[in-house]
């Protein structure tokens, strides 16, 4: 287990248990049913009845990971930030995967708890809160067919109209009696949703104009209308599967439709500050694994008449990947207790969208440059399937796309910079 620099950190008992307890969850469940779903030849069979997936969740959910983004007041967890770090760091240590899940999960709650108030506090947040049986599973649809990287950069803190107005948006919302009827196609890259029961759904509302004049909505998917598309097959992140989703004339009711005009950019851009600190979390977890497994692979791995690590251009990979690790965990928990603190103490939803950015960008960059030099590490052993490493570095790789490709991502931080700093 890594050295804690923050000695607030090291000598609170009560958080050192934390990390020990979710670091032993991490390695006794996490990692081996990741292993499984990772090797799983058909993506079908990650969601399927029995799977390791639905066991991963359910026991996630006993742990109450699916509450920890939920406001406390509606059956959130009520952590601290530090808290909330410790355990997104292991979690992503045992599978970004898995806890990509967990993440995507507290969508539709996580967004009603924030911005609602009314009977879906008690129809849906509580139940969902409760739930340890996975009957509830969220999922958050944002990129559509047409529009990926363009989503990303229209719903940033400070939207980009002219990226916004080259869009009209592909799915709809149009008032529908008392509710709302969506219609239009979400790509097949939205995690969890082969799986899920909820979806939290960007729309654009008329005119069509402009991406910009959208809202977020929770979308029950069990129900006539929707249709979901089969897991699909990709490179890395093989445990949480990614699926489309396509609405026809699906109706929503009004206390649905959680966020919109005018509080749509700014509310929504509170939002990726909340998903972006989880990244960031996620990420440096990765980034730890890789580097853990090998150090421990070079101490034991004869080359030269030595073990590999007393060879210089090992040490000096050695160095670089644990200073990556470091400052990843380091600078991603100082921006997540800024968003904490905007967003869950003070409630004043002003959190830094780029110093958000920032960190999620700056750990998964350190976590695909830890996962490559691992790799290397390990030599041919580290492209089989016989060591963690090769899925590590498959789902570091999958991670530079993940949530908005890291380039894009450090364009929306650019353009605020330039309008803002
Ligand atoms: C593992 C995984 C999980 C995902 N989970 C979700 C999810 O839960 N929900 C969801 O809604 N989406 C999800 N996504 C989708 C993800 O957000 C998109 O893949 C991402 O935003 C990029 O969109 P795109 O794939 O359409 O690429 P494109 O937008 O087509 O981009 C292609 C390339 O062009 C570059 N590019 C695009 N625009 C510009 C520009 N203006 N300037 C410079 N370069 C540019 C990009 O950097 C990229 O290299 C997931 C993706 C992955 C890989």
């Amino acid at each position: 287990m890594y050295f804690e620099i923050d000695s607030k950190v090291r000598e609170d008992k009560g958080l050192c248990m934390l990390r020990n307890e979710t670091h032993r969850f991490a390695e006794e469940v996490l990692r081996p049913a990741a292993r499984k779903l990772d090797k799983m030849a058909d993506p079908e069979m990650v969601i399927a009845e029995g799977s390791p997936y639905w066991d991963a969740l359910k026991q996630m959910k006993k742990m109450g990971y699916h509450r920890m983004f939920l406001h406390p007041e509606y059956g959130g967890l009520g952590l601290s930030a530090i808290e909330a770090h410790i355990i997104l760091e292991e979690l992503g240590w045992g599978s970004v995967g898995l806890a990509t899940a967990i993440g995507v999960d507290q969508v539709p709650p996580g967004i009603a708890s924030l911005f609602a108030m009314g009977d879906i506090i008690d129809n849906l947040v509580r139940p969902w809160a409760e739930d340890t049986d996975a009957k509830f599973h969220g999922c958050w649809g944002v990129t559509e067919p047409e529009c990926g990287s363009d989503y990303i950069l229209a719903t940033q803190e400070s939207f980009l109209p002219h990226v916004a107005e080259l869009h009209h948006g592909q799915v709809r919302a149009e008032q529908c009696g008392d509710g709302w009827a969506i219609s239009g196609p979400k790509s097949g890259w939205l995690s969890s949703a082969p799986a899920a029961t909820h979806v939290g759904l960007h729309v654009v509302l008329p005119p069509y104009d402009s991406l910009a004049n959208g809202a977020l909505c929770i979308v029950p998917l069990e129900q006539k209308g929707v249709t979901k598309g089969k897991p699909i097959d990709k490179l890395g992140m093989r445990d949480d599967p990614q699926g489309e989703l396509v609405f026809d004339n699906v109706y929503v009711p009004d206390e649905y439709m959680i966020i919109r005009p005018p509080f749509y950019e700014f509310r929504v851009g509170q939002v990726l500050c909340l998903t972006s600190s989880f990244m960031g979390a996620l990420f440096t977890g990765l980034a730890r694994a890789a580097f853990e497994e090998a150090l421990e692979y070079s101490k034991n791995r004869i080359q030269g008449g030595k073990p590999i690590c007393e060879h210089q251009a090992i040490k000096q990979k050695l160095y670089s990947m644990f200073e990556k690790v470091e400052t990843s965990r380091y600078y991603t928990r100082k921006v997540m207790e800024h968003v904490w603190e905007k967003i869950y103490v003070e409630g004043t939803f002003d959190a830094s969208s780029r110093h958000a950015l920032c960190g999620q960008i700056y750990s998964k960059r350190s976590a695909f440059e830890v996962a490559f030099e691992a790799l290397q590490i390990f030599g041919g052993y580290g492209l089989t399937k016989d060591f963690l490493v090769e899925k590590l570095f498959r789902d570091a790789r999958a991670g530079l796309i993940e949530d908005g490709t890291t380039e894009v991502l450090g364009l929306s931080v650019a353009y605020n910079i330039i309008a803002e700093y």
